[in-house]
C-alpha cells in the first residue's frame, strides 16, 4: 500500500506486550520506517560504545536511561528520515520525552497495547531475541524455525540480560509510575487508541484495520 502523506505513529505497551512483533508487521504490511529505543541502545551496548558503556547497567537492572540522553538519540534518528512516515517504538517512555518529541513533530497515532501484567511476565521469561534485528521469538508461542537461531539470517539468539524475573518486576514498575502518565498525556491530545488481549495474533488484526481505515482516508470515503 502507498502512503499519500507523511504519517508519524508511536507504539506503546508495558515491556513484552508485543510492540516490537507487532512494529514488524506494521512496517512490513504500511511500509513506513521502524525505531526502537531499545535496539538503538542494545546495538550501542553490543558494540561498545561509549555511550553504550554508560547505560548498559541501567539497562541490565531495567532502570530508565537519563530523558536527555535518550531524545536527543532518537531525535537525531528521526532528523536522518524527515520526509518519511514512521513508527517509534519505545519512546517517548516519561512525560519530558513525549513533550520533547512533540517540540519536534506532530504525531498522528499513538497504539497502546494493553496487555496484562500476568501475561507479560510468563512471556518476558521465554523471550529469545536476534540482536542485530531486533527479531523476536517466544519458545512458548512463537518459537524459531531452528531451536536457537535467526529464520533470517541463521544466527544465534539472545536471551536479553534485563528478561530475568527480578529485572522484568524492575522493567514492570518503571513503566507503570514512569510510562503510565504518558498514555494519559496522549489521551488528553486525543490520539490514543487502545488495543487490549493476552495474544499479540489476536491483537494485530485489530491493529492493521484500524491503520488500514487511518492511512487509506481516500478509500474510506468510497466506501
Ligand atoms: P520490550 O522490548 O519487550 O517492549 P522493554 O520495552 O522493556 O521491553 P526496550 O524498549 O527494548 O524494552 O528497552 C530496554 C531498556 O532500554 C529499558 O528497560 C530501558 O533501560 C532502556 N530504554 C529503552 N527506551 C527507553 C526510553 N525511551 N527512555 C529511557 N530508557 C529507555
Ligand atoms: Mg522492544
Amino acid at each position: 500500500m502507498v502512503l499519500q502523506r507523511i504519517f508519524r505513529a508511536v507504539i506503546m505497551g508495558p515491556p513484552g506486550s508485543g510492540k516490537g512483533t507487532v512494529s514488524a508487521r506494521i512496517t512490513k504490511t504500511f511500509g513506513l520506517k521502524h525505531i526502537s529505543s531499545g535496539d538503538i541502545l542494545r546495538a550501542n551496548v553490543n558494540a561498545q560504545t561509549e555511550l553504550g558503556l554508560l547505560m548498559k547497567s541501567s539497562i541490565d537492572q531495567g532502570q530508565l536511561v537519563p530523558d536527555d540522553v535518550m531524545s536527543r538519540l532518537i531525535l537525531r534518528d528521526l532528523r536522518a528520515m524527515d520526509q518519511s512516515s514512521w513508527l517509534i517504538d519505545g519512546f517517548p517512555r516519561t512525560v519530558f520525552q513525549s513533550e520533547a518529541l512533540d517540540d519536534a513533530y506532530r504525531v498522528d497515532t499513538v497504539i497502546n497495547l494493553n496487555v496484562p501484567f500476568q501475561t507479560i511476565k510468563q512471556r518476558l521469561t521465554s523471550r529469545w531475541t536476534h540482536l542485530a534485528s531486533g527479531r523476536v521469538y517466544n519458545i512458548d508461542f512463537n518459537p524459531p524455525k531452528v531451536s536457537g537461531l535467526d529464520d533470517e539470517t541463521g544466527e544465534p539468539l539472545v536471551q536479553r540480560d534485563d528478561d530475568t524475573p527480578e529485572t522484568v518486576m524492575r522493567r514492570l514498575k518503571a513503566y507503570q509510575t514512569q510510562t503510565e502518565p504518558v498514555l494519559e498525556y496522549y489521551r488528553s491530545k486525543g490520539i490514543l487508541q487502545i488495543f487490549s488481549g493476552t495474544e499479540t495474533n489476536k491483537i494485530w488484526p485489530h491493529v492493521e484495520a484500524f491503520l488500514h481505515r487511518k492511512l487509506s482516508p481516500v478509500e474510506q470515503k468510497v466506501a
